[in-house]
């Protein structure tokens, strides 16, 4: 069974000009451009992640800050090694987060184990079975330009997105 069509709203402007839009556009559009992020930063990525928050890069001017609880947060952040004893917490801390949540996997590490793809038993090779990615930003680490630069994909993924893609049983 499909969705039921989203309601329109109109707002009459100052000399008659009509605005019409739908409330699945004003629910991402301002989601977007508010993105609360809560950091999951276990290594040396981790350090690029804070350098971005900082005021050199500073990643409030796109709306985004940082929150210290799961509940206040629209996005994780996963920056550096993942192990298996630490992936059950990332996946818990995922699930405390409100839908629509997202997910951002910050370097070779995250993404698939990075040099201790080969080497290591006790290390994760990738957090995409873990969580589902929605924005993969590769590197050694990648520069907090990198950063900022997969956040607006993000931000223009956000806005085009519809509800019965984010929620395809709904
Ligand atoms: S990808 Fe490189 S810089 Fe990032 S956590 Fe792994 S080893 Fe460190």
């Amino acid at each position: 069974m499909g969705m039921k069509p989203f309601p329109v709203y109109a707002e009459q402007m100052p000399g008659g000009a009509m605005i019409a839009t739908t409330l699945e556009t004003i629910l991402y559009q301002g989601q977007a451009k508010s993105l609360w992020y809560l950091l999951f930063g276990t290594a040396c990525c981790a350090i690029e992640l804070m350098a971005t928050g900082a005021s050199r890069y500073d990643f409030d001017r796109l709306g985004m800050f940082f929150r210290a609880s799961p509940r206040q947060s629209d996005l994780i952040i996963a920056a550096g090694t993942i192990t298996k004893k630490m992936a059950p917490r990332l996946r818990r801390l995922y699930d405390q987060m409100a839908e629509p949540r997202y997910v951002i996997a910050m370097g070779g590490c995250t993404i698939k184990g990075g040099p201790f793809y080969y080497d290591s038993y006790a290390v994760e090779k990738g957090i995409d079975h873990i969580v589902p990615v929605d924005i993969y930003i590769p590197g050694c680490p990648p520069r907090p330009e990198s950063l900022l630069e997969g956040c607006i994909h993000l931000q223009e993924k956000i806005k085009k997105q519809k509800l019965a893609e984010k929620w395809p049983k709904a």
